[in-house]
């Protein structure tokens, strides 16, 4: 690994996407700093998913003992029928997927994964230069008169100049509107509640038992909504995403607390087994609109890049968001870490032709699986589940 680098960047926004790629630019031995919007760096409280591709990312970053030590396993993914909780595929993973992959797909709370990279940008005794992490630093502007010294501007005035800025600031990314970059949001027309519910209540009721007998990665279908469970912390939370029609007041104001009932009363008529477990969920539950970008291949411009959501915000429909994230981050600081200041427009370039095909794909799959996920009883949820039953497969964990 190349750690000889003598100039900075700047990332803007200190998410999953900003820190991993703030890690592997520091391993790369370049000086990063990151401006992060929010007083303090942290995620959600949620769980996220990693599949392999994203575990193998941050292994390769040396992570792999913390997340060893953070990470749940669901042995399987399961595909169940609203209606009667059918199972529509079982898919192995556990043990099989790390031996198939190379890599295991694994469950965390985001803000235990979030801490972990932290950790390790500012660990002194790590490689490269500690990463500066700086709060309360909303970048509202971008100065380009010198096109080889970006320099982000705060809402404070305090300025940040260095020899190239990445945009890591999520979907509404201010520095891609600064970039001048067309405006591809579009409103999926969906939201996400969002819940953690605690897995001793799961643990202490019979009716819900099974979802700690067994870890696993469940999504129940149903017609215009699906359900995605599994637990997080060894069992402490059992986390929810719940994806149904969005509401004119989430649409309007992007996200909005609700509430257990409002939570329960959107699955009407599904299997016992849904209102007896979201019927557990506690007071935090929230509710997100859910966008997204067209695909757009324009992700950088001479000294400036975007990455992750910024660059190509998915649906969580296949649960690869943060992971494309990671993947964009390991290539920048790939490419940034072979060249000199004055060569940073062509590894740019470089990174974006490596990761936008790619990334658009996964992107254009996560919207697709909208309607695929979302059929109506009839031919096509049929003929769906029929598709989905070739994943089937015995588990051996
Ligand atoms: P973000 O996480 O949005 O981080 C952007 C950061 O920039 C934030 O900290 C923000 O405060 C900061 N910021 C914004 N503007 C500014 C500014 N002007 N100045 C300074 N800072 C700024 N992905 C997966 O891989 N697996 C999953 O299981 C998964 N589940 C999901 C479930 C749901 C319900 C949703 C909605 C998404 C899910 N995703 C998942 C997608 C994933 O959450 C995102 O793709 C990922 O968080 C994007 O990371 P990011 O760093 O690009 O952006």
């Amino acid at each position: 690994m190349a750690s000889s680098q003598s100039y900075e960047v700047t990332v803007v926004g200190g998410g999953l996407g900003g820190l991993t790629a703030a890690l592997a630019m520091r391993q790369r031995g370049i000086k990063v700093t990151v401006l992060e919007q929010a007083p303090q760096l942290g995620e959600v409280g949620a769980g996220i998913q990693t599949a392999p591709n994203a575990s193998r990312v941050l292994f390769g970053l040396g992570l792999r003992k913390q997340m060893e030590a953070i990470h749940t396993e669901p042995l399987d993914q399961v595909r169940r029928r609203w209606q009667d909780g059918s199972i529509i595929a079982l898919t192995p993973l556990g043990e099989r997927c790390k031996r198939e992959q190379d890599a295991p797909y694994w469950h965390y709370h985001r803000a235990d994964l979030h801490r972990v990279i932290m950790d390790a940008c500012t660990d002194p005794e790590g490689s490269g230069p500690v990463v500066n992490l700086r709060t309360n630093q909303q970048v509202t502007d971008l100065d380009r008169s010198n096109p080889q010294r970006p320099v982000a501007i705060a809402a404070d005035g305090t300025r940040y100049e260095a020899d190239a800025l990445i945009g890591a600031d999520g979907v509404r990314s201010q520095v891609r509107d600064l970039m001048g970059c067309e405006d591809t949001l579009i409103f999926s027309g969906d939201m996400a509640f969002r819940a953690l519910i605690p897995g001793d209540l799961i643990a202490a009721d019979p009716s819900t038992r099974w979802l700690v007998d067994r870890f696993q990665s469940t999504i129940w279908f149903g017609p215009d909504r699906h359900l995605v469970h599994y637990m997080i912390r060894g069992g402490e939370f059992l986390n929810i995403v719940a994806c149904v029609p969005c509401t004119d007041e989430v649409a309007e104001k992007w996200s909005a607390p609700s509430s257990p009932d409002e939570l329960a009363a959107a699955f009407p008529g599904w299997d016992d087994r849904v209102p007896a477990m979201l019927s557990k969920a506690k007071d935090d539950v929230s509710c997100f609109a859910l966008y997204h970008r067209r695909r757009d291949p324009v992700w950088m411009d001479g000294h400036v890049a975007l990455l992750g959501d910024a660059s190509h915000a998915m649906l969580p429909y296949q649960a690869q968001g943060a992971s494309q994230a990671m993947e964009d981050a390991a290539v920048l600081a790939e490419e940034l870490g072979q060249v000199t200041s004055e060569n940073i427009p062509e590894a740019l370039r470089r990174y974006v032709n490596r990761r936008a095909k790619h990334a658009g794909m996964v992107q254009a799959a996560s919207h697709q699986n909208q309607t695929f996920y979302h059929y109506p009883d009839g031919p096509e949820q049929r003929a769906r589940d029929a598709q989905l039953k070739q994943f089937d497969g015995e588990s051996d964990v």
